[in-house]
């Protein structure tokens, strides 16, 4: 029997007057109590053990070196039958026994045991948590920060708290997007940070492959007609631009290789098109139209 001092122990019944059930060595309810026979008084035995082996051996109440010791089976008797409450009972347990059969009720700091209440320490070692039984398999499987976890992503396997606070941040097939923003949905981190992603990014600046369409001056600028689709009613209708729409805004502009499927859209035009030039933000620059006309194709 796990050894309980009579704080911890709440009794059902008053405690019987005649009886110490306190051993005078440990301070705790008397385990297989022994009697002395110098002045009749009751220890645990293994407190007796200690008493015995220590340098004089004297009774440690009446100081009589000359006695006998022997198992007090009354006494055992009666502490055993001792009825009491689960020490849990604040916490919800409903358990009433006899004193004997409380340490196998609670089996204190052990993770299995019937008392669900009974608080006892989570099973991965660096974790310092304390849970009532009935939460433990709760905690150590969904909520407890040092429990074995596995990178969705690489399947790389550590504690939970290591993989999301840390390796999250350096894991190659964590998703992320691109760092200028382009349209690309996510994509694994080395994507990036192995310069994959700069070969198929639009928003990277790259050398223009046309250089052949690329106009001596960089403002062009033509009178031209073509079809606007107006939003939201989507209409169609033909927009007439009298001023010099300027076609080539400024160097930012993006070249496209053959945008016929544009410039297809434009019904006329005074001066020649220069071929495989577009200004994308056409729009923009037109001084009367609405924002959201788009040639028509
Ligand atoms: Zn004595
Ligand atoms: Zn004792
Ligand atoms: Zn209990
Ligand atoms: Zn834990
Ligand atoms: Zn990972
Ligand atoms: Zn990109």
């Amino acid at each position: 029997m796990a050894q309980f001092s009579k704080e911890e122990l709440s009794f059902v019944e008053d405690l019987p007057k005649h009886v110490e059930i306190e051993c005078p060595v440990c301070l705790n309810v008397l385990t297989d109590p022994y009697i002395v026979s110098c002045c009749g008084y009751n220890f645990c035995g293994s407190c007796f053990e200690i008493v015995k082996a220590s340098i004089n051996g004297s009774c440690p109440m009446c100081k009589e070196k000359e006695y006998q010791a022997i198992p007090d089976k009354k006494c055992s008797r009666i502490i055993n039958g001792l009825e009491v409450y689960c020490s849990n009972k604040e916490k919800g347990c409903q358990w009433k026994g006899e004193l004997k059969n409380i340490s196998t009720h609670r089996n204190k700091e052990k993770r299995e045991g019937e008392c669900q209440y009974e608080e006892v320490k989570c099973r991965y070692k660096k974790c310092r948590e304390r849970k009532q039984r009935r939460y433990l398999k709760d905690h150590e499987d969904n909520k407890c920060l040092q429990r074995p976890f596995e990178c969705q992503y690489c399947k790389i396997k550590h504690t939970f708290v290591s993989i999301t606070e840390y390796h999250y941040d350096r894991c190659r097939q964590y998703p992320v997007t691109c760092p200028k923003k382009c349209s690309s949905t996510t994509m694994p981190r080395y994507k990036i940070t192995e310069n994959i992603h700069i070969n198929e990014c639009p928003l990277e600046p790259v050398d223009c492959q046309f250089d052949e369409y690329l106009p001596k001056s960089l403002k062009i600028f033509g009178k031209l007609t073509y079809k606007a689709i107006t939003w939201p009613t989507n209409r169609e209708r033909d927009v007439k631009v009298d001023t010099d729409v300027p076609l080539l805004g400024d160097t930012e502009s993006t070249y496209q290789p053959l945008p016929h499927d544009i410039l297809n859209g434009i019904i006329s035009c005074e001066g020649t098109l220069p071929q495989g030039v577009i200004k994308i933000e056409l729009a923009r620059h037109m001084t009367f139209m609405i924002d959201t006309a788009t040639i028509y194709t």
